[in-house]
């Protein structure tokens, strides 16, 4: 009989805590998988593969020494670019997929993982709130970016595709890649796209699709998609969303004291397409993107006749509504495990992205009361920009470059990572900043707060960065 009184129940940690539990389940894995391959039969592994195994043992020796030539992007006192370790069941779902290395261009190359694909499509679109969709994985937000931007081409031949001046370089890139008129839009105080712009801009009829960005990835600025929509349909326009950043801030758009503004990202529904990246907000490793169309019909511009692949079914295969061919299964595999434990609900992953969100407010009103230290502008995701106070625009750039290689000087224990994000003086005057611009530019500092773990040390974050404040001026 189960005594399940005696059962407590075991946690898998992430980061190192976690280290002895997520070896048990990566050999528990490794050895199931190949349980599975024995069933076909014993056969000789060829002696050109094998390997001395003290040689492995020296080889993966350098490999880790040569690792530690990292920042640590996993600690909480990393706070400095777009970067964290992906959740351990993430690692366990693509270690496990990969000793079979199924390929998702296809059916064929790795049936069970694009079905896990079609899965996790669909359950980002029902978040998303996508009825009918056609979409798919892909190695990353620039080339799901391109994909959007290349069916806006095919669906609006000869128009414009404009996005704001803040939307991440790859739109402006992928236009001239793609033999397209870019517009870059001006954006208004908080960062995001200036609707009086737009509007004039869509009224010379010129333009076939508007990027909205949400969560902008400097300053997580989240464009008015709601608007934007709203002109964009007056004007016939189509709609497409960057939300490679901001997307999964769509499970806590909630207008709530610790969420974010409900109304941009439930405008996203309307939408022609969007973009979302698993590998930056989704806990996955880099090797994630995704593109999602509302309308299945863009399935016509992909369309091509290969005489090496598709033999085993009827169905729409993933390679026939992607530009990119081979992908790895695994990153399937490893998205649609984490989303069984974690699935995109508020109270899913969107805990995840909640303390975020509450260190971006905590540490904003900190720094917004500091005499040392000034706020940027307003966080409207987990993005806080902020300066050392100064009165001339080349000594904060001065104190905030200084401030970051000291803060990464400090030994492993102590250390601070941030990272600087270069304004020039017209965006400081908009916000209202009092700062002689005696530079055209200059860096300010720029934080991150994308790992949950970062709310608890808010107090000396903030704290570390007041000191080494102060040590500079001595
Ligand atoms: C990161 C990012 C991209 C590019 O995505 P990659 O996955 O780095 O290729 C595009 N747009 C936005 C808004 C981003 O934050």
């Amino acid at each position: 009989m189960a005594t399940s009184s005696h059962t407590a129940s075991r946690l898998l940690h992430s980061g190192p805590a976690g280290a002895a539990e997520l070896g048990e389940q990566l050999r528990a894995a490794v050895a199931d998988m190949a349980g599975w391959m024995q069933e076909y039969g014993e056969f000789s592994p060829h002696p050109s593969m094998d390997v001395e195994l003290t040689a492995l043992e020296q080889a993966t020796e350098q490999l880790r020494v040569r690792l530690r030539e990292n920042y640590p992007f996993f600690h909480p006192r990393y706070i400095g670019q777009m970067l964290k370790p992906p959740h351990p069941a993430a690692v366990i779902g693509y270690v496990t997929a990969m000793l079979i290395n199924p390929n998702n261009h296809a059916l064929d190359g790795g049936p069970a993982t694009a079905r896990m694909e079609k899965e996790v499509v669909s359950q980002l679109a029902e978040m998303f709130g996508f009825g009918a969709h056609l979409g798919h994985l892909t190695s990353s937000g620039t080339i799901a970016n391109l994909e959007a931007l290349f069916v806006a081409r095919q669906t609006h031949p000869g128009k414009v595709v404009a996005y704001s001046a803040d939307a991440h370089y790859t739109h402006a890139r992928m236009c001239h890649l793609l033999g397209v008129d870019g517009h870059a839009v001006p954006t208004v105080a908080d960062g995001t796209m200036d609707l009086q712009a737009l509007a004039d801009l869509l009224r010379t009829g010129t333009v076939g699709t508007v990027v909205a960005t949400a969560g902008t990835t400097g300053l997580g600025a989240v464009d008015a998609v709601h608007d934007i929509v709203t002109l964009c349909r007056t004007y016939g326009a189509r709609v497409h969303v960057d939300a490679a950043y901001g997307g999964f801030f769509r499970l806590i758009a909630d207008d709530s004291p610790d969420g974010v503004a409900a109304a941009p990202f439930a405008a996203i529904a309307e939408c022609d397409s969007v973009v979302i990246d698993p590998h930056k907000h989704g806990l996955q490793p880099y090797g994630c993107g995704a593109v999602l169309f509302a309308d299945p019909g863009v399935a016509r511009h992909y369309l091509h006749d290969s005489p090496y692949t598709y033999f085993t079914s009827d169905e729409l295969h993933l390679g026939e509504i992607s530009l990119e061919c081979s992908r790895g299964g695994a990153a399937a595999a490893a998205l649609w495990l984490t989303l069984r434990l974690l699935p995109p609900t508020s109270d899913g992953l969107g805990a995840v992205l909640r303390p975020g969100r509450r260190a971006a407010l905590a540490w904003a009103h900190r720094i917004a009361a500091s005499d040392h230290l000034s706020l940027y502008q307003r966080p409207q995701l987990d993005i806080l920009t902020y300066y050392p106070t100064r009165d001339r625009l080349s000594e904060i750039d001065r104190a905030s470059s200084d401030l970051m290689a000291r803060g990464m000087q400090l030994p492993a224990a102590q250390s601070l990572y941030l990272a600087t994000f270069t304004v020039d003086a017209a965006a400081l005057a908009t916000r209202g900043h009092q700062v002689v611009a005696d530079v055209p530019r200059g860096r300010i500092l720029r934080s991150v707060l994308m790992k949950p773990e970062i709310e608890q040390h808010v107090p000396s974050l903030h704290q570390q960065v007041l000191d080494l404040i102060a040590d500079g001026q001595r």
